[in-house]
């Protein structure tokens, strides 16, 4: 069988230093995991546009659209700032996720035993914490029409639409149901339908899929507010939250919080399936480009090196490839390997993001 392909899109900033640990990870897989993946590399963002004049070439473009899966590190940075809006690096992630309909926007928010102090919520409360925020990507109040800022008599009214068709409330929903299965198997969908039509027709959609594809699946319905207090009060209570594009975006950069640092989360965007059952699939970590420490060796690996992960086991179905990988970072943060954003002024002497992809690589040595 062919080996399954891998377009990695390092970008700007921090994003090839980063990227740079996670290729030595997928060469540890090849060699040792008989894992092979044929990996290609190309540009996004300030560097595509530094060459191209574009922060996405047509070509790269089209490399995504084929591709098994990509994996991208971070665009942007000052140098691009006073660009048109047009050719912005931000604009090469967003046409990626447009063009490879990426609705489903998978954040896990998962707190190491070895990282809980770095939560601002007491340790016992996020120590073990394991959740996935689903978010609906591409459609709601963001999108929705009509929208604008109109004269009405003698003031201006802003206007946003929040809408949602069934279908586009289907799709996401057996993304979340697929998802729990390979975990806990519990969904809470969370929306506004005390209030919001659209989340009436939500909660319907969701209870319908739910009883005609799911019913091993335990589903609960809870407002979005309620799970806002739930989410810093117990968040251990959740498995896979499902929630639209607005609720989505509040309460997944809430979970976030829960775990600490930026350098330690990332995220996976999925589309439809294709032919082959796979679906199409962008994995990236949470964080920016870091201007402030680019260069410097001073970056957190982990959160692209847990994007990889993500890949492993959503678009490659190597759950317990993925395991491995996950376990081997928790091993090393147990050990008290650290980075500097994981660390205090007065806690001794950081790893380089180098020698942190090291310590995980020894780790996946032991593993074995
Ligand atoms: P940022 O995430 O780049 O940085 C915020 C802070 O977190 C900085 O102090 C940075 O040093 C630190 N940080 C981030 N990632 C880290 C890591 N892996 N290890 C250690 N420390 C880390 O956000 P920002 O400063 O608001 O934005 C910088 C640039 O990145 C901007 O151009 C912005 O548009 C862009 N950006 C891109 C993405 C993306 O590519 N998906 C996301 C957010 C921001």
């Amino acid at each position: 069988m062919a080996n399954p392909t891998l377009l990695i899109l390092p970008g700007d900033g921090i994003g090839p230093e980063v990227m740079d640990q996670v290729t030595r990870i997928i060469d540890w897989f090849g060699a040792k995991r008989d894992l092979t993946f044929d990996v290609e590399t190309d540009l996004v963002g300030g560097a595509a546009y530094d060459k191209h004049g574009t922060p996405l070439h047509d070509d790269t473009m089209a490399k995504a659209l084929e591709a098994d899966a990509v994996l991208l590190g971070a665009v942007g940075g000052p140098k691009y700032d006073d660009l048109d809006f047009s050719v912005k690096p931000e604009r090469g992630l967003l046409r990626l996720r447009k063009e490879m309909d990426l609705f489903s926007n998978l954040r896990p928010a998962q707190c190491f035993d070895a990282l809980a102090d770095f939560s601002s919520l007491k340790k016992d409360v996020v120590a073990g914490l394991d959740i996935m925020i689903v978010r609906e990507l591409t459609s709601g109040v963001y999108f929705g029409e009509p929208r604008g800022i109109f004269e009405e008599g003698n003031e201006r009214v802003g206007i946003n639409t929040q809408r949602y068709t069934e279908s586009e409330i289907d799709r996401v929903a057996r993304s979340a149901f697929e998802l729990a299965r390979r975990r806990n198997n519990k969904v809470c969908s969370m929306e506004k339908a005390n209030v919001m039509e659209s989340g009436i027709l939500w909660r319907e959609v969701v209870q319908r899929v739910h009883d005609a594809d799911y019913p091993d699946v335990e589903l609960s319905h809870m407002y979005a507010d309620n799970g806002a207090m739930q989410l810093v009060r117990a968040p251990k209570q959740f498995d896979v939250i499902l929630t639209d594009n607005l609720f989505g975006d509040i309460l997944s950069d809430c979970a976030a919080m829960l775990t600490g640092s930026l350098g330690m989360l990332p995220s996976a965007s999925l589309g439809a399936p294709n032919a082959d059952g796979r679906p199409k699939a962008l994995y990236e970590p949470v964080h920016g480009s870091a201007p402030d420490i680019t260069g410097q060796g001073k970056a957190n690996p982990i959160a692209c090196i847990l994007s990889f992960a993500m890949a492993l086991r959503y678009s490659f179905d190597q759950g317990d490839e993925a395991t491995r990988l996950e376990q081997a970072v928790e091993k090393v943060l147990a050990d008290g390997a650290r980075t500097a954003d994981l660390m205090g002024p007065e806690d001794g002497t950081p790893l380089s993001t180098t020698e942190m992809g090291d310590a995980i690589l020894a780790a996946l040595d032991a593993s074995l």
